[in-house]
């Protein structure tokens, strides 16, 4: 069996190669809290794709139709811009929280964290057993036990990493179309097909195998962690002064400090790192040590907090610090910009196009003279969160000029989200047409629901023969 050395790094042994670690389990106030985090944390996630607001999938980031609906705002490709603010916004976030509160989010809330220790931990420990019976499992030669329970483990593992792939697929085709794939064979989706299967062996790979090496070795949030922590930071923290020297250290007095060396903290560690030298970037900060500590001290009948939530300089949880500061002031102003470009951005958003073909070509009114027309085509969207009822009209000026609009379909009624190509044709009298070949009218577009507030003009030149 792997003995645990607290003065090395417990996921390598001494020739550099990966030893799989089995934290021990652990009771306690922050394991409860976890828990109860990690269901809630797991049910939106499952949940989320399946709920709407304003008639949109709450988070949806469809990038093959370019079409982005965030908690009721929708965002198409040319909105790509405000993603600006949203990501910067999330990044500044991060570095906020980080700069309070340490690794929080590696601990309580990333899905590397909450998936392995949430479900897949779990699964393990149902199939194989306590941490003792599964160090023994994993040390102990090739049996018929060891065959089966890891043959039902990994079979579990893959049908739970199958499930998180097709929600996680969901944030991404949305909910309903992806229950509308998976009633048909994969071949008439096999993109998505092909992406669910990969995303299955990534997340049973990631989750199932090679874990907390992830943090360790590949997390970019893990990898900054010292430019975005600072001495006024929380922490998973051992208290050198009450814990030094621990018990097995020689003394001349003879009094050693409260830490018992039965390296529970240790064992509990699911970064295989020893928390008493000192803050190490692998610490998730997990709260894992900081139970186990407490357990022990309790038996021991000595205070607990000997491992705790504390800034590394022990002053107490400053939200005023400069830096921190900083981050909410760019937070704030970045929201600010989100919401001012979202408020005063059109409902609609429309791109003329002229049609195929000529130009313009030569048509007989009813009265038999001879008009100029123009064909067009509208592409409209209705980016507002309420249906719409377009009309599409000319200023009264040109009509009594002789201009006429024919719309193929106007009003236009389009749902919130959808979009439409709308044609239409111009008709003018040549003698409105300027030397350079063009008359200049403009277009108006309503929406004649009145609570859209939808109104706007567009310019529009009509082509005919220079003179
Ligand atoms: S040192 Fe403690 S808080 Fe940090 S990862 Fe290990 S058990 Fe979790
Ligand atoms: S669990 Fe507490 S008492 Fe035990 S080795 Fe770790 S710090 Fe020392």
């Amino acid at each position: 069996m792997t003995q645990l050395d607290p003065g090395k790094l417990t996921s390598v042994d001494e020739y550099g190669d990966r030893v799989h670690i089995i934290p021990a389990e652990v009771k306690g106030f922050f394991r409860r809290h976890r828990n109860w985090t990690q269901i809630i944390l797991l049910t939106i996630f499952l949940a989320l794709p399946w709920t709407r607001i304003n008639g949109h999938q709450t988070i949806l980031l469809n990038i093959p139709e370019r079409e982005f609906a965030l908690f009721g705002v929708l965002f198409k490709a040319h909105d790509v811009p405000l993603l600006f603010f949203i990501l910067g916004a999330i990044t500044l976030g991060l570095a906020f929280v980080t700069s309070v509160w340490g690794r929080v989010w590696c601990g309580w809330a990333c899905p590397q964290t909450v998936f392995i220790d949430g479900v897949f931990r779990r699964i393990e420990q149902w199939v194989e057993g306590s941490y003792i019976k599964r160090r023994q499992l994993r040390d102990g030669p090739f049996s018929f036990e060891k065959l089966w329970k890891s043959s039902l483990k990994w079979f579990l593992f893959t049908v739970v990493s199958s499930l998180i792939a097709h929600s996680f697929m969901a944030y991404f085709v949305g909910a309903k179309e992806l229950a509308g794939m998976m009633t048909h064979v994969p071949s008439e989706n096999w993109t998505y097909f092909v992406l669910v299967v990969v995303f299955t062996g990534g997340i049973l790979f990631d989750f199932g195998w090679f874990r907390e090496q992830f943090c360790v070795i590949m997390c970019p949030y893990g990898r900054i962690q010292s430019v975005l922590l600072d001495q006024k930071s929380l922490a998973v923290v051992y208290d050198q002064k009450r814990g030094e020297p621990r018990r097995g250290i020689k003394v001349d007095n003879g009094s050693n400090g409260d830490c018992v060396s039965c390296n529970r903290c240790v064992q509990v560690c699911p970064t295989g790192i020893d928390i008493r030298n000192g803050l190490q970037m692998e610490c998730i900060a997990c709260t894992a040590c900081i139970d186990a500590c407490d357990e022990i001290m309790t038996k021991v009948k000595k205070p607990t907090g000997l491992i705790r939530y504390d800034t590394l300089d022990g002053s107490k949880i400053n939200l005023k610090k400069p830096r921190s500061l900083l981050y909410l002031l760019a937070i704030v102003l970045l929201l600010g910009g989100l919401t001012y470009a979202v408020s005063t951005r059109e409902t609609a958003h429309l791109a003329i196009m002229r049609g195929a073909g000529l130009p313009y070509s030569y048509v007989k009114s009813p009265s038999g003279a001879e008009l100029l027309l123009n064909q067009f085509r509208m592409h409209i969207q209705n980016q507002g969160s309420s249906p719409a009822r377009y009309q599409m009209t000319l200023p009264a000026e040109y009509a009594e000029k002789g201009v006429i609009l024919q719309v193929a379909e106007n009003p236009l009624n389009l749902n919130s989200g959808d979009s439409r190509e709308w044609y239409f044709f111009v008709r003018i009298p040549q003698a409105l047409i300027e030397s350079n070949g063009q008359f200049k009218i403009k277009l108006q577009i309503i929406d004649l629901i009145e609570k859209n507030n939808f109104s706007v003009e567009r310019d529009l030149i009509i082509l005919g023969p220079r003179s």
